[in-house]
């Protein structure tokens, strides 16, 4: 058990899925919480709610993570609620399974707009409000991550794969690049997980896959947010440019 903490935090995604359990675990832990969401405004004011249940301070902002403007304006909102400490980069997309020589140049573009950009733009913002070197007081910062940056998702989803060997990328690199300067970056890198983006590629793959996980059964989210959460937490005060695997050993 984290012991409570304070603080604002960000999570992007943080309407359904793993973002949504980051989001009430981390108003359960005491973070007040912005999550910002794309398009499913319902998901998301069910999400504020059960943070404010948790007794914290919450709001969700339509934000697309693969536009500049829409990020600045989830940062925007966030500065008006207090100081930013904590960001999960959680949202993410794939697509359907494809081969890679069937893959068009928009797919492949917008896979790195919401998974490598997104994350980009968001991390840049944080470190702007964050570092000492800006003034800030410091905070941690969560990339979500994937297997799939190791497994490489051959004859499913190569660019994502690769998006999210980005992600591993600026994890590491960030993560020495702000370490004087009282930042943490850190990412989790689920396996299989129980929500609703397996939907997008193709239905019953996590039944289909679920004997390749050494541990014989998919994660749910809040396996994925508890590690979260505990990156974020002082508990992990020496832990920066870690990749942890919330995978049940695939
Ligand atoms: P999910 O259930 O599909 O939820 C995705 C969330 O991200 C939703 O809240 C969605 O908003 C939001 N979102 C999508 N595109 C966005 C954009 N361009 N800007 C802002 N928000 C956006 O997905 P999930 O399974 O929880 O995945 C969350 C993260 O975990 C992703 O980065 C994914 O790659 C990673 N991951 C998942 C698994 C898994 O097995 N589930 C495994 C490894 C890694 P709306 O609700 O408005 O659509």
């Amino acid at each position: 058990m984290i012991t409570a903490m304070g603080g604002l935090v960000i999570v992007t995604g943080g309407g359904r899925g793993i973002g949504a359990a980051t989001a009430l675990a981390c108003a359960s832990a005491g973070f007040d919480v912005c999550l910002s969401y794309r398009a499913n405004e319902a998901a998301a004011q069910q999400v504020v709610a059960g943070c404010q249940q948790a007794g914290v301070r919450a709001t969700a902002v339509r934000a697309d993570v693969g536009v500049e403007a829409d990020v600045l304006e989830l940062f925007a909102v966030a500065d008006r609620m207090g100081t930013v400490t904590a960001l999960v980069n959680n949202a993410g997309i794939v697509a359907p399974a494809s081969r890679l020589d069937d893959l068009s140049a928009d797919r492949i573009d917008q896979m790195m707009r919401v998974n490598v950009l997104g994350a980009f733009l968001c991390a840049r913002e944080a470190v702007r409000r964050m570092s000492t070197r800006h003034g800030g007081t410091g905070g941690s910062i969560v990339n979500v991550s994937s297997r799939a940056a190791v497994l490489g998702s051959a004859g499913e989803y190569v660019d994502y794969a690769a998006s999210k060997a980005a992600v591993d990328t600026l994890t590491v690199g960030l993560a020495r690049e702000v370490a004087r300067e009282g930042i943490r970056v850190n990412a989790v890198r689920p396996g299989l997980i129980d929500t609703e983006i397996h939907e997008t590629t193709s239905p019953g793959r996590l039944e289909r896959l679920t004997p390749t996980v050494p541990m014989g059964r998919v994660g749910a989210p809040e396996e994925v947010a508890a590690a979260i959460v505990w990156l974020l937490s002082d508990a992990a005060s020496f832990v920066t440019g870690a990749l942890l695997d919330v995978s049940g050993g695939r």
